[in-house]
């Protein structure tokens, strides 16, 4: 039975959800205790307003001798105040006194909104922000699982539904603090009355259980198709050609069609149960009001003055009964966005595996070696928890040392791991066994920052924003170049053409660069990476989607630094690396040939054939 009530009072309360929220979202305990305050304040303005009304009413009933003859706390204490105040006690003395606290009162709500609009913008901004920042924190293999329109949902969408869950929250504070304070006016008054008033509002609370559960259960629904949505969309419009090409424009329309049909249901079947409620919840508290008002009558005989007040206070305890299963709703639809933006949230947190070390990289004076280094593609799962996939081996036992200023060239068939390799080396990756070193020390050794910035990476996709030209070239350098610097890197990299344009380098690229070619894109990302001006150049295919012209540009490129800088490539075309140091042949994730290319045509083993292939192609 009483652990019955506990349950009960929880779920009415929903002090469990609250308590979750509270754990998710971070609230100061100064923006709780202004809450608390201005809530509070504003009862007790209520209250001594609302408990003026009784005097009132019995002077109007009986005159002077309302005083004399009048009993309780109310009259004791508006008669010990008018003393010391050496007020006359008259009707308008009696009005103004219980109209004063509802002057305040409404300053209070007035300051109260605006407290909470403000408290409860700052968690949402603050719950974006640190969303947004554990997810720019994870590892790279987060974003291989989840889709960017989904991240996108998170990080704008449901953060702002968690403001507005804890602004529910905070407003549903003063409306139990206000039920209370009815509560304890009305058992000044009655204490048979109040109890049938409280029965009727556990009975509203117990009738709606139910709805307000679906309630809840549909907005794990919302939330989450609006997710699905999001993605999709998000999705097509990065893919817009390929939707052109196949005509799909009405296929992809009825499938935004259905998901908004589907969040459409949804809402209506809300707003739906919401009416249900109002419904329901409406006669039962109406009557209540009647059954106040027999009983008040008939069995306990109270004066007019007393069942008008006590009427006035149910009538108004009512009206914030039914705010409060209002607020319960919106709580129970707002967190479902709130556990998304939590378990995304966790997810990411969860992924920051590449941890900083201390030493800052200067830059590759040596060597840098691969001893026995093996990688897995680890198991993925779901923010739900599910595997999606098993581990994956990729790499196995690759060992090998690269001297500083030297060019390498990766080569082998598509699959074989080369990129994956790469990636190892900025860390994108961690290895899952083995050793990675620059000049003798392991890279976890490194502030993974320095490491990564020391590092030129130029992949096949030129990654350009939709900025100006100078924008893309000078993203994340430590200390802004001079004109020089810029012309220099930009004639390096056979990028020349951008000043011809009629803004120069004020050109804004376009989303995803498209006013430029393939070629020009990928000149220009190569002169990013010759501005870093890093003793370290990784390069993964970044020609082998480009036409033979821009082919040449970036290997003239390439040419003038062999020697000055460590060049790692991955190359496609075997004919653009004949010149280099050391050729890797990579299959199956291991390295099955090595030394250059006199060497290996010597050898007449995989890289001939290869090579040999492409000559007749
Ligand atoms: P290459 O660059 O030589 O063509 P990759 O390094 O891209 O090869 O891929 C090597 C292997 O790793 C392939 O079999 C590929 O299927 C697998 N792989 C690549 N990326 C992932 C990933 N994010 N998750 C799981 N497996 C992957
Ligand atoms: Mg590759």
């Amino acid at each position: 039975m009483f652990a019955g009530v506990i349950d009960f009072i929880n779920e009415y309360l929903r002090i469990n959800a609250i308590r979750r929220m509270l754990s998710i979202v971070t609230v100061r305990k100064s923006e709780i205790a202004g809450l608390v305050f201005l809530a509070a304040l504003f009862a007790a303005f209520e209250g001594v307003g609302l408990s003026m009304l009784l005097p009132i009413l019995q002077y109007a009933e009986s005159g002077q001798t309302a005083i004399t003859q009048g009993s309780g706390v109310i009259w004791s204490s508006v008669g010990a105040f008018m003393r010391v105040l050496h007020l006359p006690i008259t009707l308008v003395v009696l009005l103004l006194l219980a109209f004063v606290p509802i002057l305040m009162r409404q300053v209070v709500f007035y300051l109260n909104t605006w407290y909470s609009a403000v408290v409860a913008n700052r968690i949402g901004v603050r719950m974006r922000m640190q969303t947004l920042d554990a997810v720019l924190d994870a590892d790279p293999a987060f974003f291989d699982r989840h889709a960017v329109g989904h991240l996108v949902g998170i990080a704008v969408t449901q953060t702002e539904a968690a403001g507005e869950a804890i602004l529910a929250v905070v407003k549903q504070l003063s409306v139990t603090l206000l039920m209370v304070l009815y509560v304890a006016i009305m058992l000044a008054l009655s204490v048979p009355l109040t109890a049938t008033t409280v029965a009727f509002a556990v009975l509203v609370a117990l009738v709606v259980k139910r709805s307000i559960t679906r309630i809840r259960d549909f907005g794990v629904e919302a939330a989450n198709v609006n997710q699905t949505m999001m993605a999709k969309i998000v999705e097509r419009f990065g893919l817009m050609r390929l939707v052109k090409m196949r005509d799909q424009k009405r296929a992809e329309s009825q499938r935004i069609a259905e998901y908004s049909e589907t969040m459409r249901a949804i809402r209506v079947k809300q707003a739906r149960l919401g009416a249900r409620i109002e419904v329901l919840a409406d006669p039962l508290l109406m009557l209540s009001v009647f059954i106040t008002l027999y009983i008040g009558i008939t069995v306990l005989g109270m004066t007019l003055a007393q069942l008008g007040l006590m009427l006035f206070v149910i009538t108004r305890l009512n009206a914030k009964v039914k705010e409060f299963n209002a607020g319960r709703q919106t709580i129970s639809t707002k967190m479902a966005g709130l556990l998304l933006v939590q378990s995304t949230t966790a997810d990411a947190a969860a992924s920051n595996t590449i941890r900083r070390g201390p030493i800052v990289f200067t830059g590759l004076k040596d060597r840098l070696m691969l001893d026995d280094v093996s990688f897995d593609y680890p198991q993925s799962r779901t923010p739900g928890g599910e595997v999606l996939d098993q581990a994956t081996p990729v790499l196995r036992g690759v060992s090998v040392e690269i001297p500083a200023g030297s060019f390498t060239a990766l080569v082998g068939r598509s699959g074989g791991g080369k990129s994956t390799l790469v990636e190892l080396l900025p860390r994108l990756r961690d290895v899952t066994s083995g050793t990675i070193t620059f000049d003798g020390v392991d890279i976890r050794a490194f502030d993974v920052g320095t490491l990564r910035k020391g590092i030129g990476y130029l992949t096949q996709d030129a990654m350009l924003f939709n900025e100006t030209v100078r924008e893309n070239l000078v993203y994340g350098l430590d200390a802004e170049p001079s004109e020089e610097q810029i012309r220099e890197a930009v004639e390096g990299a056979y990028a020349g053409f951008v000043y011809e344009l009629p803004l120069g380098l004020e050109t804004t690229l376009g989303d995803r660069g498209v006013r430029f070619s393939g070629g020009e894109r990928q000149r220009i990302a190569l002169a990013r990476v010759l501005l870093e001006d890093t003793s370290i150049l990784i390069l993964d295919e970044p020609t082998s989607a480009l036409d033979s012209e821009s082919e040449t540009y970036i290997h003239a490129a390439l040419a003038k630094l062999h020697g000055r800088k460590t060049i790692i490539t991955v190359a496609h075309r075997l004919a653009t690396v004949i010149q280099a140091d050391q050729l890797l042949v990579i299959d199956d994730g291991r390295i099955i040939e090595r030394g250059t290319h006199e060497e290996l045509i010597a050898r007449e083993g995989a890289y001939r054939r290869l090579f040999e292939s492409q000559l007749l192609a």
